[in-house]
């Protein structure tokens, strides 16, 4: 999960479905806009390149029965199914951070060691840490079904093969810092549009005394 910057206004079809209290939340403007602004990745897992795409209201609209948030611009998330399956229940329905507002990387540390994931809290007391962090665990180690853990172990993979790419081009950058191209990639991988940013930024925060070189390129606005 890392910061979004939702664009402005509102897509229209979602204004006009506001206005007459029905209607579709995800006509095409509001899909382009949506996969625009997260950078066609979940904002919860991060996968990139969703073959099914959900809109996710981050706050539940209560099939409809709340009609502010279900049209609300401000409420709808670029989603994969899984993710948006994983937090159905009562206990997300209120508290995620909302990373259009928030930076979640200013409150949780993301870890890929050892074959396994693990999202922390900075600060256990703050709720909405808490509890992203919870369902971010869910979303990459719920193995409760057989669908769940094929969807989350091709994501712990996709996580890994980052991490992968991300070792290699701090090991050229380290041998050859003058060399533009791999500056390029290690920056690349590091941005935020990428796939799995969290895990590979948070790696180079938590050892910046290791590679303060690397964490120099990483973007922190
Ligand atoms: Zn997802």
């Amino acid at each position: 999960m890392v910061k979004i910057e939702r664009s402005k206004p509102a897509p229209k079809s979602l204004q006009i479905a506001k206005k007459k209290g029905k209607g579709s939340y995800r006509r095409e403007d509001v899909i382009d806009r949506l996969r625009e602004d997260f950078h066609d990745k979940c904002y919860l897992c991060e996968t990139k390149g969703l073959q099914d795409p959900e809109v996710e209201h981050r706050l539940p609209h209560q099939n409809g029965k709340n009609l502010k948030r279900k049209y609300d611009w401000n409420n709808l998330f670029w989603s994969c199914g899984h993710c948006n399956n994983v937090k159905n229940k009562y206990y997300y329905s209120k508290n995620i951070i909302d990373c259009c507002k928030v930076d979640p990387e200013e409150l949780l540390v993301f870890v890929a060691a050892d074959e396994s994931i693990q999202i922390e809290p900075v600060n256990k007391k703050k709720r909405s840490a808490k509890v992203t962090a919870d369902l971010l665990n869910d979303v990459y180690n719920l193995t409760n079904t057989g669908i769940r853990l094929a969807a989350c172990d091709n994501r712990v993979k996709g996580v890994f093969i980052q991490m992968n790419l991300l070792f290699n081009a701090i090991n050229n950058y380290i041998d050859d810092s003058s060399n533009k191209d791999y500056e390029d990639t290690l920056k690349a991988l590091l941005s935020r549009e990428s796939e799995y940013a969290a895990f590979k930024r948070s790696y180079i925060r938590e050892n910046k005394d290791l590679y303060p070189d690397v964490y120099g390129l990483i973007d922190e606005e």
